[in-house]
């Protein structure tokens, strides 16, 4: 979408967030898509058109920063099961369904829920390439529609035991992974990056090769870590190394690296993550979920790791709100450490705004001049926000989904009082049944 159609607009609600704190009389002037500047409202001139916004709060949109678009499709159909039965029996089982029509509506349908969630970007992980870039333009297309902001991260998938659907070549991967970087760039709304997959479904070839190319295209790349203990014992039987050290050992830009899950973690490993900047998309809810473990949180924020928050997949969670994550972080480190004081509301909340963004790269997830003018508007009359002792403690421990009533993407208005704005829910739905209704509860 080209900067030029992000409408103007100058918000002044009752209350905005602005460096971790709520704060009365504050006018967030949005121009290009971005925020040119953050005011006391009487700052502005008397000709200045101010949209005041009474019983409302002004706070950053939350990023999604992991996620599989086509699991939401899945939801139900292997829950309560181990692994590899959970991806046997959903995601293997249902991908030689999943033809573009599908992808689309799959993706239109996880992302139009997030939305309604106070999503405005959303990373995803993606997979089902069939030899080519359809699928992920569909994906991004998904996006579009409905106003959101998409990091499409290009899964390179090699390991021979999973779907055909998924694997590439290298040179292939990396050929199809160029080229959608290069339609989209310069675009603020669609950002395209490198994913190899794992360390157990990629090859170390494909890993290195996912490394170079972000270093060529000037992006970040991300690869799931550790999520399973399975995968930690692997590595260290094959090579005699923690997963995160291997990856270190294969050369890799690890600067550029955001590592997904990394639940099973020696000290050492955390200490490398935060002396190379090793960045972390934290899933507490799909690690819970999964029953993989719990993510050493509080030691790395202590290493100075940064850290954002993703839902996975919508068959692992199985919600796909990133305030939820926060409220899962916080009360999952609380009672891991047996202490109430670790990872308090306003951590939990940084990490899934500014956090997520960092992981992602983006400029965004804070309420300050040069961000992406991503916001959410909260009904501060909403009871879950009341009484309003601490709206910012309110927002993680207490606000429930109605609380939402606007969902704002470069200062364009995607969702009001529940209703999307540019695509309408039936059509999500029915999207969604027409490309299902043929596939059998397996
Ligand atoms: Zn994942």
């Amino acid at each position: 979408m080209p900067t030029s159609a992000y409408p103007n607009r100058i918000l002044a609600a009752e209350q905005t967030l602005v460096g971790g704190r709520f704060q009365p009389d504050t006018a967030v002037v949005v121009e290009g898509g971005r925020i040119a500047r953050v005011c006391p409202v009487a700052e502005l001139g008397a000709d200045a058109k101010i949209e005041r916004l009474p019983r409302r709060l002004l706070a950053p949109g939350t990023l999604n920063a992991h996620n599989h678009s086509f699991q939401s499709m899945l939801r139900g159909i292997a829950d309560d099961c181990d692994f590899f039965s959970w991806r046997d029996r959903a995601l293997y089982a249902y991908t030689p369904r999943m033809d573009e029509a599908a992808v689309y509506h799959g993706a239109r349908f996880a992302f139009a829920e997030m939305i309604r969630n106070g999503v405005t970007t959303v990373c995803d992980f993606f997979y089902i390439h069939r030899d080519g870039n359809a699928n992920d333009r569909a994906v991004i297309r998904a996006a579009r529609d409905l106003g959101m902001r998409i990091v499409l991260a290009r899964t390179m998938y090699d390991w021979e035991g999973a779907p055909k659907e998924y694997q590439e070549s290298i040179a292939d991967a990396v050929a199809r992974t160029r080229e959608l970087w290069q339609e989209y760039r310069g675009h603020d709304d669609v950002h395209v990056c490198p994913a190899p997959h794992s360390p157990h479904a990629a090859s170390p070839a494909m890993i290195q090769a996912g490394s170079r190319l972000a270093e060529e295209l000037d992006t970040r790349f991300h690869i799931h870590v550790a999520e399973g203990r399975y995968e930690r014992d692997t590595i260290r039987e094959r090579y005699g190394k923690t997963p995160m050290r291997w990856l270190e050992s294969l050369g890799l830009a690890m600067e550029r690296m955001t590592a997904i899950h990394c639940v099973w973690l020696e000290d050492d490993d955390i200490r490398l993550m935060g002396a190379r900047d090793v960045r972390l998309v934290y899933n507490p809810a799909s690690n819970m979920f999964l029953g993989d473990g719990v993510t050493r949180i509080v030691d790395m924020l202590g290493a100075g790791v940064k850290i954002g928050l993703g839902s996975d997949g919508g068959c692992s969670n199985n919600r796909v709100s990133v305030f939820d994550e926060m409220r899962m972080c916080a009360l999952l480190q609380k009672v891991t450490h047996l202490s109430s004081e670790v990872v308090p509301a306003e951590t939990a909340f940084a990490m899934g705004t500014a956090g997520s963004a960092d992981t992602l790269g983006l400029p965004a997830g804070r309420i300050e001049a040069g961000q992406y003018a991503d916001f959410v508007l909260l009904d501060s009359d909403d009871p879950s926000l009341q009484p309003p002792f601490s709206y910012e403690k309110n927002i993680v421990y207490s606000m429930t989904q109605r609380a939402i009533r606007e969902v704002i993407v470069g200062g364009r208005t995607v969702l009001r009082d529940d209703r999307l704005q540019l695509v309408s829910w039936d059509d999500v739905l029915g999207g969604l049944r027409e490309v299902m209704k043929d596939w059998p509860r397996a």
